[in-house]
């Protein structure tokens, strides 16, 4: 199988996390440590009366990584655009890591997504007229702050430290995902939203990029919700949800990828059967 688990880096991770977790506790006023997400009654439509997205409710702890799923249409990107500020959902609230984005001004999110979501995308990652080390470093100079060696180090992470100063155009497509992914992880943020990030490569390519998830998630406490109609990209994540007509229709705790691959089959029966 292609999953490599490391349980006792994630024990560690998971322990850590409830140390600080009880620590807040004696703090009056203080919560225990926020999810890294939380949908509450999240819904969409883009048209009135009809849902993109009926009312979900998700929360998704730190350290972990969530696979979403289902046919196309079902409300993937919907639900990803909502969860990570790029869209507003017409009903329900959306937390990162404890902070409401319905309760930030338009700036206060922009900065909230900069500064603490990373994304990587299916394709058209990276800014072509920049080196591979400044896309880096882009989250941090929005930011204001000077990304000294974190670029470099980042990169080194993904094992492209010797291409900082080469353009997108002068890496493959594989590679330039890995960059996408030292970027997505330059700020340190609450949460990596990934919209298919293996769909344009070749499966091989594609096991090297999801293994960095996988090790961000790991080996860095970092939490990952990846878009993916992927059977083999689904069980390098801890859980796949599937979403069907805009509700979530199941939940898989540790995936394989045959087990996935049979329940999508499934539920396209199921899908015939609705036509
Ligand atoms: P998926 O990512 O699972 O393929 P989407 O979230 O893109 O699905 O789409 C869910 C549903 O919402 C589909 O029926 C789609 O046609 C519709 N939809 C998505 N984006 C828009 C939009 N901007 N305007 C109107 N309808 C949309
Ligand atoms: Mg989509």
């Amino acid at each position: 199988m292609f999953r490599q688990r490391h349980l006792s880096a994630t024990a560690t991770a998971t322990a850590t996390a409830v140390a600080v977790a009880e620590r807040a506790d004696l703090v009056p006023g203080v919560s225990a440590v926020p999810d890294a997400l939380t949908l509450k009654g999240v819904a969409r439509e883009y048209r009135r009366g009809v849902a993109a997205l009926h009312p979900i409710d998700l929360a998704v702890p730190r350290g972990r990584f969530l696979a979403v799923m289902g046919p196309s249409g079902c409300g993937k990107s919907t639900l990803l655009q909502c969860a990570a500020g790029l869209d507003r959902p017409t009903a329900g609230t959306v937390s990162i890591g404890g902070t409401e984005l319905s309760s930030l001004r338009e700036a206060a999110l922009t900065r909230l997504r900069r500064e603490r979501i990373g994304f990587v995308f299916q394709a058209h990652n990276l800014v072509p007229s920049l080196s591979v080390a400044e896309n880096v470093s882009l989250p941090l100079m929005l930011g204001g702050t000077r990304p000294g060696d974190r670029a470099l180090r980042g990169l080194d992470a993904v094992g492209l430290g010797d291409r900082g100063d080469d353009r997108p155009s002068e890496l493959s497509g594989g590679q330039q995902q890995r960059v996408a992914i030292a970027r997505a992880l330059v700020t340190g943020p609450d949460i990596i939203f990934a919209d298919e990030p293996t769909g344009a490569l070749d499966p091989v390519t594609a096991q090297d990029v999801l293994a960095l998830l996988r090790q961000a998630v790991e080996r860095d406490g970092h939490t990952v919700v990846m878009v993916t109609h992927d059977p083999a990209a689904a069980a390098w994540a801890d859980e796949a949800l599937f979403l069907g007509q805009g509700r979530v229709v199941a939940r898989l705790d540790r995936p394989d990828a045959a087990e996935v691959r049979q329940f999508m089959r499934g539920m396209g029966r199921e899908g015939e059967r609705a036509a």
